[in-house]
């Protein structure tokens, strides 16, 4: 079978192996998508910390179920398969807690070990939540990204505040989204970027912002008046914006971190102590919140349309890649199709 791999930064190669075998309690999948996550990139350009070469990329994909081993109900031959790509230990105390997602032994797929980037994936069958056949694969293959909006919505606690949402690439476009879904009572969304407001407002999202030229307290005020923003929810991940972020947050205001920061930040801590901001940490998603995530696309709650910006054949990885990083700043979601 064909196999991705990235055997440096900068290089992506198509291998050749033997498929895997399907285990008990395993379901091997045939995979039809892949998509591109800020992840990738952060991956095929050696700027991950958490990475080492080689690796086969990828944890957003979308299968056809083709096996299904000893002991697996939930999963027949046939069903389309949106993995949820982020392996649990199951027994370090977040594990145990019911917090999966911020497991000890943290193993996204693609990043800590091999991902979907491969023809055949055998993987267990907890990980292989169904979607309905009706839904169209390059729709399907959104439900990742989208739960982590899901997410980020939850742990803002939006649900009657008004949200600002800080970058409108996939994850903030789907954050800003999911916040509105879960009963936001205003979402704002900036960018740079003309294009990716333009998205943002194509999905819905009632205050769309370009913030080129101005600082993230006067894109709040744009926003909102003289109220300020309740909950701020930063989906970049960028040095330079950390501060305009905190002088943006009103006193008791809340800030969820969304964003890979790949560089640390120096921090005014004053501030946070005497406007008494909350802080939160946010990693991927939980099964529940994935589960609300695949419950919206079923529904059509969630705007995809043009969401996807580039596709290539899974042959031109390096190709795509390389236009994936050269883009990143305007394209919404590139997709590999196999
Ligand atoms: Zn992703
Ligand atoms: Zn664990």
């Amino acid at each position: 079978m064909r196999r991705v791999v990235f055997p440096e930064a900068k290089k992506a190669v198509m291998t050749e192996c033997e498929p895997p075998k399907c285990g008990d309690g395993q379901v091997l999948l045939k995979m039809r998508r892949v998509g591109v996550c800020g992840t990738d990139i952060q991956v095929f350009s050696g700027r991950n910390r958490f990475m080492t070469f080689p690796i086969v990329p990828f944890h957003e994909g979308i299968g056809t179920a083709v096996e299904v081993g000893k002991d697996v109900t939930d999963v027949k031959v046939g069903d389309t398969i949106c993995v949820r790509p982020i392996i649990a230990c199951h027994n370090c105390y977040p594990c145990r807690h019911g917090h999966v997602n911020a497991c000890e032994n943290f193993n996204s797929l693609g990043v800590q070990s091999n991902g979907l980037g491969s023809e055949y994936f055998a993987i267990d069958a907890e990980y292989c939540p169904r979607v309905s056949p009706d839904l169209p694969l390059d729709e399907a293959i959104l439900i990742e990204p989208f739960a982590v909006g899901v997410h980020a919505a939850r742990r803002g606690q939006v649900e009657g505040k008004k949200v600002l949402v800080v970058g409108a690439g996939t994850i903030g476009n789907f954050v800003a989204q999911a916040a509105q879904l879960l009963g936001a009572e205003k979402v704002a969304v900036c960018d740079l970027s003309e294009e990716k407001v333009e998205m943002a407002r194509k999905a819905g999202i009632a205050l769309p912002i370009v913030s080129a030229g101005k600082t993230l307290r006067e894109v709040a005020a744009e926003a909102f008046g003289p109220e300020p923003a309740d909950v701020i929810i930063d989906c970049v991940g960028a040095k330079p914006l950390f501060q305009q972020i905190l002088d943006a947050a009103a006193k008791t205001s809340t800030v969820v971190i969304v964003g890979n920061y790949s560089e640390n930040v120096e921090l005014n801590v004053a501030q946070i102590q005497r406007n008494e901001l909350n802080f939160l940490g946010n990693i991927t998603y939980t099964r529940d919140d994935f589960e609300t995530a695949i419950r919206l696309f079923e529904e059509r709650k969630v705007y995809v349309e043009d969401f996807i910006s580039a596709r290539f054949s899974i042959e031109q990885i390096q190709e795509g890649m390389d236009q994936a990083v050269a883009g990143k700043a305007h394209n919404m979601k590139t997709i590999f199709d196999y």
